[in-house]
C-alpha cells in the first residue's frame, strides 16, 4: 500500500517538474516547481507561490519568509532541520510567478494560474493525508476560510476541514507588515500555541 502511495507521489513530483501549463496559457512564469517533503509527513505548510529567493535556491520558504516561518515553528517546538527533512512544504502555485508589475516584490499568481495548479495541491493533500495544515497568507487561507474574512478574525483560530486541522498563519514574508502590531503579534502567538498543542499530541502522545 505504501509502495503504491510512494509511486503515486513520485509520479506527481515528476509531473510537477515537467509541468508547463502556465507557460502554455501565456503566463510568464519561471517553470520550475518548488516543493519539498515525502510520504509520512503529518504537517504540511502551504505558501502562496515561490518568491525570487526560493526560485534561486530551489527550495521552499528560503531566506526571509523561511526565517520568519521557522521562528514561529521553533516557538511551537518544531525544529527547522527536522521539519525540512521529514514534513511537507508546498504552495498554491508551484512556479515562481515573476516580479510584480509595480516592480516591488513578487507577483501574486492570478486566479487562472491558481486554477491550473490546483489539481496538484489537491493531489498532494490526498496523497500525504496530513493531520495538520498550516496555510500561510491570505491567498492560501482562502482555500479553507471564507474569502474576504479579515486576517484579524482568522489568525489565532483553527478549524477542521475534511477531518484535518487547519491553523492559519499570516504571510511570513519580510514585506508583510500585518504582524507588526502588538495585537497581531498576540494573534500569531495564539496560532503558535495551537500548533504546539497539535505537534505535542502527534509526536509526543
Ligand atoms: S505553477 Fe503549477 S500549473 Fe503552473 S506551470 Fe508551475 S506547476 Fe504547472
Amino acid at each position: 500500500m505504501s509502495d503504491t502511495r510512494q509511486q503515486a507521489l513520485d509520479e506527481l513530483h515528476q509531473q510537477l517538474q515537467t509541468c508547463r501549463l502556465c507557460l502554455e496559457a501565456g503566463y510568464d512564469i519561471y517553470p520550475r516547481a518548488i516543493f519539498s517533503g515525502q510520504l509520512g509527513a503529518r504537517l504540511m505548510v502551504i505558501g502562496q507561490a515561490p518568491g525570487i529567493t526560493e526560485k534561486e535556491a530551489g527550495r521552499p520558504f528560503n531566506a526571509g519568509s523561511g526565517s520568519r516561518l521557522f521562528r514561529w515553528l521553533a516557538e511551537a517546538g518544531v525544529e527547522e532541520g527536522w521539519f525540512r527533512s521529514t514534513q511537507y512544504m508546498t504552495s498554491v502555485t508551484k512556479c515562481y510567478p515573476g516580479r510584480a508589475r509595480s516592480g516591488s516584490g513578487d507577483r501574486v499568481p492570478s486566479p487562472a494560474e491558481q486554477r491550473l495548479c490546483r489539481q496538484y495541491l489537491e493531489a498532494e493533500i490526498a496523497l500525504l493525508n496530513p493531520a495538520l495544515i498550516l496555510p500561510g497568507g491570505r491567498l492560501t487561507i482562502g482555500l479553507f476560510y471564507p474569502l474576504g474574512q479579515p486576517l484579524d478574525e482568522i489568525i489565532g483560530t483553527q478549524k477542521q476541514v475534511d477531518g484535518r486541522w487547519v491553523v492559519p498563519l499570516p504571510h511570513p514574508s519580510g514585506a508583510s507588515r500585518w504582524h507588526q502590531s502588538a495585537e497581531n503579534r498576540e494573534r500569531v502567538r495564539q496560532a503558535v500555541t495551537l500548533i504546539a498543542t497539535h505537534v505535542n499530541g502527534m509526536f509526543n502522545p
